[in-house]
């Protein structure tokens, strides 16, 4: 060790159980730096949530460096979704303490079904593999949750049978909570476990590629500070920091209450102005304007059409000069000058049931009809007419 660099902070060191502290971090002597490294590395987080993780607890000269080479090579990382996932901005009110919110959804991974379950205050989440995809089964998971963190007084979920049943209903009255539901026109308002969701995945897509424990993956995000806060989920949801694999000083482990209202407020308004800077000057498109579509193919051309109709306030029905009629989002519109060529008028038949998540489906034809699906977990799913021929 180069007895020389700390010389210069000789006074903030300390000693505790044969470890040397600089403060509340463990000086970490050469030797151990990889495995250290490799600790927090090992739920594949990105390397600023690694760096916040690791600057709590960890210190050597030359740290951040070190740990930025480390990731910038790491094979998992760059196997398993390059793109980094930006946290969506879902506009609902900050609650005023933890688990007072908490939003539910189930998913499949690797052909198993599980169930996510997300506290709106702390973003922590639990996830329960469900054997069945009972309502039964699903309350008895939320039971757990509820027995441990207490009830909370609203839990939001999607229309899925499991929280459309009669049971899940009678749960609902006995254990004293609202229950609210995703309604066809707002489907993201139960964006918060959707999100959730994503992240629970790459964590496990992650850990298998790596032969990681996921457990251990789970322990980790939820130890890692937020970005844009100065806590993680745990010291949210459970007041404390918890025991990781990262030499952590006992200080630090102890409970502290932190209020986070404020700072959750203040991040939703810089998110939300970030939101909508990106979102203006998206002018309105009127029947009749000529436009050129973003083609989905970066080296092929921006097709030539005219707008027919609005969708919804974000989306359009094109028809191209080629003939044929798409429904594109407004970012992917470019206003675009001359005239259209002479054509007959075309009728657009009315959307019979517009969703969101369909608003941005490349060169999706308007008009025709959609079905609903019911998927693996039992949930009945409205299936874009496009993808009607073929097997369901
Ligand atoms: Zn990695």
């Amino acid at each position: 060790m180069d007895i020389m660099h700390y010389y210069s902070f000789q006074e903030e060191l300390s000693v505790q159980d044969e470890i040397i502290f600089r403060g509340e971090r463990a000086v970490i002597p050469d030797t151990l730096r990889n495995e250290i490294i490799r600790r927090i590395h090992s739920a594949h987080l990105g390397v600023e949530g690694c760096l916040r993780r690791a600057r709590e607890c960890v210190y050597w000269p030359g740290m951040n460096e070190h740990i930025k080479t480390f990731i910038a090579k790491c094979d998992i990382c760059r196997s398993v979704d390059v793109k980094q996932q930006k946290e969506t901005l879902h506009p609902h009110e900050v609650p005023s303490r933890p688990w007072a919110r908490v939003g539910t959804d189930l998913f499949t991974y690797d052909n198993k079904d599980y169930l996510i379950t997300v506290d709106y205050y702390s973003n922590f989440w639990e996830i329960d593999y469900l054997p069945d995809t009972k309502s039964s089964t699903v309350i008895r998971k939320l039971k757990a949750h509820f027995a441990r963190q207490g009830i909370p007084d609203v839990v939001v979920s999607d229309n899925g049978p499991q929280y459309n049943s009669q049971e899940f209903q009678r749960f609902c009255q006995l254990w004293e909570f609202q229950h609210r539901t995703s309604s066809p026109g707002y489907p993201q308002s139960n964006g918060k476990a959707e999100s959730a969701v994503k992240t629970a995945k790459r964590l496990m897509r992650k850990a298998k590629a790596a032969g990681e424990d996921p457990y251990l993956s789970m322990l980790d995000h939820r130890n890692t500070p937020t970005e844009g806060l100065k806590t993680s989920p745990a010291q949210r949801l459970l007041c404390r920091r918890t025991r990781t694999l990262l030499p952590t000083r006992d200080s630090l482990l102890q409970p502290e209450v932190k209020q986070t209202t404020r700072e959750l407020i203040d991040r939703q308004r810089r998110q939300a102005k970030y939101f909508n800077r990106t979102a203006k000057d998206m002018d309105t498109l009127k029947r009749g304007d000529r436009v050129r579509i973003q083609p989905f193919d970066p080296h092929t051309v921006w097709r030539k059409a005219t707008v027919v109709n609005p969708v919804d306030h974000r989306s359009y029905a094109v028809q191209l000069d080629t003939g044929g009629v798409l429904r594109r989002n407004r970012r992917h519109l470019r206003r675009d000058q001359g005239t259209a060529p002479s054509v007959a008028n075309h009728t657009v038949t009315e959307e019979t049931h517009t969703t969101p998540e369909t608003v941005a489906t490349p060169d999706r034809v308007v008009g025709d009809t959609q079905q609903t699906v019911t998927t693996k977990s039992g949930r009945a799913v409205v299936r874009p007419g496009y993808l009607k021929d073929y097997a369901g």
